[in-house]
């Protein structure tokens, strides 16, 4: 049966899978940076992924039962992502092709997110909602692509809760602590909402929610935050699925753990007609094995990269072509 091993090596993780062609995961092995405050150092990242990235590989050939040999298609995440942990992944799946003689496939780091979570919720054409640390997009299948319906025009909106559960002195990711605190809070505090079209922003509203932690209190800012920001993503979301017609909407990404968001876009969905599915939490975040899987689509349908292939940090979604997708 053919066997892809798939590298991502995009931001804060550097993770091997290895899935075989009945989308049965064999191996997932990863390690990832955890800044204690701030943002994530790309040069950090990468040196942690220089140095672990063997360990890495030969722990998830080790769980697979395989070697390199037994592979059929070397897969990394190709695209966007900080250059240089990007490039660490990038060298490691190259190296493998050269001397393995392996074809190699390039993947977009934003459809392995989706692929993978179409797999295990077996969705088969969902409007997705693509909400992790540094992205914040609403997605679907339209004319031989995805399409993006949707996104933010300034930060993630992960990024953006966690920035704002840094005030409260929380560290990173802070965000599931924004959660528990807003179950606490009883009053809706007046706060920006920032929609624009199809695209929404997240700064007034972190700028306006860090000043009225001086005011209220933090359960009740933490309540406005998760009911603002959610309700100007549900209704995004709405929108493309007015437009799209999809009858299955797809959280993915660290995000989609929300147990408020969930909740509200399932109750949007169904009034529209359409069911809610979530990516299992253990996949949701960055790993191999969605980029193994989304290799082994592209492979099957023709894609090879060639090694000389520069990595792309600002490879979009809409970029990527995706010829497994009929329609
Ligand atoms: P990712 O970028 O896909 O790895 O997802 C990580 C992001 O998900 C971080 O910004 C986390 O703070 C965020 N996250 C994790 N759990 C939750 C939660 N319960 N509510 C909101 N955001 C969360
Ligand atoms: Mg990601």
């Amino acid at each position: 049966m053919l066997v892809s091993l798939g590298i991502e090596s995009t931001a804060h993780t550097f993770g091997v899978g290895i899935v075989d062609e009945e989308g049965n995961i064999l191996a997932d092995q990863r390690v990832s940076l955890r800044p204690k405050e701030g943002g994530i150092l790309p040069r950090e990242a990468a040196a942690l992924f220089s140095e672990k990235g063997a360990e890495v590989l030969a722990n998830a050939l080790r769980e697979a039962g395989l070697s390199v040999e037994d592979v059929g298609v070397i897969s990394f995440a190709i695209g966007p992502g900080l250059g240089p942990s990007l490039r660490t992944g990038a060298i490691l799946a190259r190296y493998l092709a050269v001397r393995f003689k392996k074809p190699l496939v390039g993947v977009n780091h934003g459809v392995a997110h989706i692929e993978i979570g179409k797999l295990l919720t077996k969705t088969r054409d969902p409007l997705v909602v693509y909400i992790s640390g540094a992205n914040t997009q609403i997605i679907a299948f339209e004319n031989g692509r995805y399409r993006v319906f949707g996104e933010t025009l300034d930060m993630g909106i992960g990024n953006f809760l966690d920035s704002f559960a840094r005030e409260l002195g929380f560290p990173f990711p802070g965000a599931p602590k924004v959660e528990e605190l807003a179950k606490k809070g009883k009053e809706l505090i007046d706060l920006p909402y920032t929609v624009k079209g199809s695209d929404l922003a997240f700064s007034g509203l972190l700028t306006a929610a860090i000043k009225a932690l001086e005011r209220y209190p933090a359960e009740d800012v933490c309540f406005s935050v998760q009911e603002i920001a959610f309700a100007m993503l549900t209704e995004v979301t709405e929108r493309a699925l007015a437009h799209t017609e999809k009858e299955e909407v797809l959280l993915v990404g660290g995000v989609a753990a929300n147990k408020r968001l969930q909740g509200m876009i399932k109750i949007m969905a169904s009034e529209r007609g359409a069911r809610t599915y979530v990516v299992p939490m253990k996949y949701a975040s960055d790993n191999g094995v969605m980029i193994a899987w989304t290799g082994l689509l592209a492979y099957k349908a023709g894609i090879r990269t060639d090694p000389s292939e520069p990595v792309n940090p600002k490879f979009r979604v809409d970029q990527a072509e995706v010829p497994w997708i009929e329609g």
